[in-house]
């Protein structure tokens, strides 16, 4: 349990996470960490069965504490068949079927990857009633202490309540090996904390929305930690990759104390959403939700700026203007990290945006550019505006006739 005492109105903050273990060979702490629970069902994909699955099944069968292992097909999405397909296999039967009993359950899903053989665990793990967690395979997203799951659940992206995870087991060597667009993808999925405040920010003083201050701070730090670690990603630095993984990781943790992702998604995670609802719609395999989000990050800042430039309300603009050094670190570091777009089309992009602001219900930005009947000149104008800034700067290159 992981808990503190607070100022806001829930005076109080836990989480039933008893380990998070960030380190060097950190599984071959496995058996040791997992001590309580002797029925462990191990869920990995065709990939991170690989990189880490392999070598935790035979640490677990060694020690007597595994049950049975199931590796769904690679990519494995976070959708109703991925989930279906765990629970189908989380129990067996026994050695004589009675058809008077019960189906038999693990004592506990050990998820071992990143995004979305975490998010369908955690699904399991909520509806079998029993405890799961996660060896990371890549510090690719901030869903590891989360206690939400946005999962596909027929052509939607639905945010589900789920279990929190009890331990989370970071083996720095593992992860430093990850595929590079999966550490971009972490760094997309932080950079945008800064919005999703700004946004929480303006719903706290428009809606007099539950709002509190230290998760706030909690959330920026971890932010400020990866986005300061990122440009030495590449290198595969241990060290960054440490910052990265502990950011993305209490990220989540606030989520959990939070008790909802309020404090890390907002704007840009509504757009990247979005995108990835629309690809799943189109039946292609969505691009990685840190990627989507990310180019979501732009987006929402050139909103912001926009707004900041126009809007006659003072408060508001004393708001925005707290965070316009962040957006412009934020610009800087994508010159420096060319965090990849994946939307460059004007009709997808604008669809993202006015589809976005009900992707969830949440008062965002997009709220209120609507309410003032603005959102769709918005979403035309700031197309240009980040195509020039971010995209064709970014990737000049590629477009030499680019000025
Ligand atoms: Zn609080
Ligand atoms: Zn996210």
């Amino acid at each position: 349990m992981i808990e503190f005492d607070c100022t806001c109105v829930q005076k109080h903050h836990s989480i039933p996470t008893e380990v998070i273990e960030v380190s060097d060979h950190a599984i071959l702490k496995v058996p040791e960490i997992l001590k309580d629970y002797h029925r462990i069902f191990l869920v990995a994909d065709e990939n991170t069965y690989e990189v880490a699955g392999r070598q935790v099944e035979a640490l677990l069968k060694e020690s007597g504490q595994l049950s049975h292992s199931l590796v769904l097909e690679a990519p494995a999405l976070p959708d109703a068949d991925s989930i279906g397909k765990v629970l189908i296999e989380a129990g067996r039967d026994r050695e004589v079927y009675d058809i008077t009993e019960w189906s038999w359950n693990p004592d506990y899903v050990l998820a071992v990857g990143s995004g979305s053989i975490n998010d369908t665990c955690r699904m399991v793990s909520y509806r079998l009633g029993i405890p799961y967690g996660i060896v990371g395979t890549a510090p690719s997203m901030d869903g590891y202490a989360s206690v939400v799951a946005p999962l596909l659940n027929g052509r939607k992206k639905i945010v589900y309540n789920c279990s929190i995870a009890r331990h989370i087991i970071i083996d720095l060597n593992i992860n430093a090996a990850a595929p590079y667009p999966l550490l971009l993808s972490g760094v997309g999925d932080m950079v945008g904390k800064y919005v999703a405040i700004l946004d929480w920010e303006i719903s706290r003083d428009r809606n007099g929305e539950y709002f509190c201050e230290q998760i706030a701070d909690m959330v920026m730090k971890a932010t400020d930690q990866v986005l300061a670690s990122s440009v030495n990603l590449e290198k595969r630095d241990l060290a960054a990759i440490r910052a990265t993984s502990e950011g993305l990781i209490l990220s989540g943790e606030c989520i959990a104390f939070c008790g909802s992702s309020r404090p890390a998604s907002g704007t840009e995670h509504m757009i990247g959403q979005t995108w990835e609802v629309m690809d799943v719609e189109e039946g292609k395999i969505p691009n990685l939700h840190g990627i989507e989000v990310g180019e979501g990050v732009f987006v929402a800042i050139e909103l912001f700026r926009k707004l900041y430039g126009e809007t006659e309300d003072a408060h508001l603009k004393e708001l925005i203007g707290k965070y316009l050094p962040v957006f412009d670190k934020i610009e800087k570091l994508q010159q420096t990290l060319k965090l990849p777009f994946t939307v460059t089309d004007k009709d997808r992009f604008v669809e993202g945006i006015l589809r976005g602001r009900t992707f969830r219900e949440r008062y965002t930005i997009l709220q209120y550019l609507y309410d003032q009947g603005q959102l769709e000149v918005y979403a035309n104008d700031v197309y240009d505006a980040v195509m020039k800034k971010y995209f064709y700067r970014t990737f000049k290159d590629q477009f030499p006739d680019w000025e």
